[in-house]
């Protein structure tokens, strides 16, 4: 059962087959088999996924209310506030912090009835490429435990990769949901920023993170996404307007449909592996009746520059709330003042990554700095949008690759930031911009999966999921299951 999509899951359920609570305990049994290995979560929630199985089955039986996902188990990334589950962000300081209150996202899949199986491992706070920036033990790639899952969201696409839960809840702040689809082989995508409510995510980066899940295929994704979407009294960034109903118009042609190629995104540097699967999905595409154009995004170089010293900026501003007064670690031992609380907590609860990118912000953000880089880097990623808005002007869809490798040897990267900062060199621009983009496998190199991705019109993740459903209907990249 635990490889099955949502989809089919659904089929069983409904028709008496199988019943939540069966399908609940083969997750959690196969979470003690093989999370040893994988370590993609930090926090199974054993009894609570059982309670809400129970229910999930009683809705079934009354046939009240039941939505597709309904009975159907899911991991969430440890930044989504769970009330009454711990939710860590993979940070010491928030180790043992329990929520008070459920996150939208979290109320959302409560009410279609959706069972929480677990939260899901990731770069502390949402800072990394790898999942290793975690306070607890790095996740391993289920197609090669000797390598890193990708990140920040890499507890999530792991867990999914390696069949311990039917899908997975993430986010993407400059590549997150994406870079990690990628490397563990699945479905993933970062909605338009405003599509999905923020209200409980503990923030990177308030004005790039979006919340987004990770699915066996693109009709998955699209089923879960019009659960979260939606208006939110609570966060004033959401979008008024209705969601749409994905599915329904996921099977619609795609001939004729314009699909553009950004020339920036195909530079040297790029493993041959992954540049011969991209190129061959873009083949796939003429062939599906699919018109290919080159297009340009100009100023795509000033993305990464761009992308770091907003983040920088916006997460030391964030991060400020994490003081040793109200949430999580307090270490106040022999403490002078409150000051001192405040140093003491940050020092002890604070990873290295963490710490190095609220310096930088702080400095970036400081007095005799800030025109030079953040107003300049708030100027530049106005370019960023205008460039895919003037794309968008003669294509549907873009069509980019995630990621220049697969994924990484544990450790390869760990010394030297700038050399994982460059590994998100296709990622980020989306965020800044706003635009949503579908992560889709898409072949292999040197038995690694590799993943494309689909980047769209401000709200129009429906073309999205139509064009990725397009190409898994006609590959099976998707359905590759690890050796593990
Ligand atoms: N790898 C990126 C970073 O380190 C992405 C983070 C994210 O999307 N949460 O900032």
């Amino acid at each position: 059962m635990n490889h099955l999509t949502i989809q089919e899951l659904r089929q069983l359920l409904i028709t008496k087959q199988i019943s939540s609570v069966e399908l609940t305990r083969a997750t959690l049994q196969r979470i003690r088999e093989a999370d040893a290995k994988v370590q993609s979560y930090v926090t199974v929630t054993d009894e609570l996924a059982l309670e809400q199985a129970k229910r999930a089955d009683e809705r079934i039986a009354k046939n009240e209310n039941v939505t597709p996902l309904t009975g159907i188990p899911f991991a969430m990334k440890d930044c989504i506030s769970t009330r009454g589950v711990r939710t860590t962000c993979s940070s010491k300081i928030l180790e043992s912090y329990i929520p008070q209150y459920d996150a939208t996202v979290t109320n959302k899949l409560n009410d279609a009835g959706a069972v929480l199986v677990g939260k899901t491992n990731m770069d502390e706070f949402g800072m990394g490429s790898s999942t290793e920036n975690s306070a607890f033990p790095a996740t391993k790639n289920p197609w090669d435990l000797t390598r890193v899952p990708g990140g920040s969201s890499g507890g999530s696409a792991a867990a999914l990769s390696a069949n311990l839960a039917t899908f997975a809840i993430g986010e993407d702040t400059g590549g997150s949901v994406r870079q990690p689809a990628s490397f563990c082989g699945v479905t993933g995508i970062k909605p338009t920023y405003g599509r999905v409510s923020r209200y409980g995510l503990i923030s990177l980066v308030s004005s790039f993170d979006s919340i987004g899940p990770f699915a066996r295929d693109a009709y998955d994704c699209a089923t879960v996404l019009e659960h979260i979407a939606g208006h939110d009294e609570k966060d004033s960034t959401t979008y008024q307007s209705p969601v749409p109903n994905y599915t329904s118009t996921i099977n619609k042609p795609v001939k004729g449909m314009k699909l553009g190629i950004p020339k920036e995104y195909f530079v040297a540097g790029m493993d041959a592996g992954v540049e011969s699967a991209i190129q061959e999905a873009i083949r796939q595409y003429e062939k599906l009746g699919m018109e290919i154009h080159e297009v340009s995004l100009p100023h795509t170089k000033y993305g990464l520059p761009v992308y770091y010293l907003l983040l920088f900026a916006e997460a030391s501003s964030n991060l400020a709330r994490f003081d040793g007064t109200r949430f999580g670690l307090s270490v106040s031992e022999n403490a002078k003042d409150a000051i001192d609380i405040y140093l003491q907590t940050r020092r002890a609860g604070f990873g290295d990554e963490v710490k190095r990118r609220m310096m930088l912000g702080a400095y970036a953000l400081s007095a005799g700095y800030y025109d030079a880089y953040y107003l300049k880097a708030q100027k530049v990623r106005t370019l960023l949008r205008r460039d895919f808005e003037s794309a968008f002007a003669s294509c549907d869809v873009l069509l980019a690759p995630i990621s220049p490798t697969t994924a990484f040897k544990i450790g390869e990267k760990t010394d030297d930031p700038l050399e994982m900062y460059l590994s998100d060199i296709y990622t980020v621009a989306t965020n800044p911009a706003g635009v949503p983009a579908l992560a889709l496998p898409c072949g292999f190199s040197k038995d690694m999966p590799v993943g494309l991705q689909l980047i769209g019109k401000h709200l129009d993740e429906a073309t999205l999921f139509q064009v990725g459903h397009a190409y898994q209907q006609v590959t099976d990249w998707h359905k590759k299951l690890p050796p593990l």
